[in-house]
């Protein structure tokens, strides 16, 4: 699968961007980042808009690249409640949307009154378009904060 490496800049103005439509369309009382690829966008949002509140959710689905398992796990789930909460989830991209649909199941468990999702980038082919987004592509994304491969010449 073809891959597209994404620099810290263009994902800090990225994040930028949509903390600029989250404030004109849809202020949150909190952030719910997805661990781990959503946890350092929705850190960087939370400082923007102004030291929101950020919950975390660990959901697993990828054993490796473009390789998934049978169905997201929730490994650890969100604590306490969002009890009449306007709540944005923020995740680094909706590839087959199955993560978010996941995340968003258990938001609405937790009470919110109102869930939209924010993330960096989507995939063409995902079932759960985020409210909010800045890239699409339908290649393998690789975000600054991932290892980039090395080669080791033998
Ligand atoms: P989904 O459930 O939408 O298929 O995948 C969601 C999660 O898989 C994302 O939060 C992300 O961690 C991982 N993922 C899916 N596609 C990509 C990609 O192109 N690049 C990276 N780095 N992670 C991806």
């Amino acid at each position: 699968m073809d891959k597209v490496y994404l620099t810290w800049w263009q994902v800090d103005r990225a994040i930028f961007a949509l903390a600029d439509e989250l404030r004109k369309n849809f202020m949150p009382d909190v952030i719910v980042g997805v661990a781990r690829g959503g946890l350092i966008p929705a850190v960087r949002l939370s400082h923007i808009l102004g030291d929101l509140e950020v919950k975390v959710i660990d959901v697993k689905f990828y054993k490796d690249i473009d390789e998934r398992m049978e169905k997201p796990v929730i490994n650890i789930p969100l604590h306490g409640s969002l009890e009449g909460k306007k709540v944005v989830i923020v995740d680094d991209v909706s590839d087959t949307g199955k993560t978010l649909e996941v995340v968003i199941e258990e938001v609405k468990k937790a009470g919110a009154s109102e869930v939209k999702v924010a993330c960096l980038s989507m995939k063409p082919w995902t079932k759960v378009v985020p409210d909010f987004y800045v890239f699409r592509t339908d290649k393998w994304i690789v975000f600054p904060w991932e290892e980039f491969p090395v080669v080791v010449r033998e």
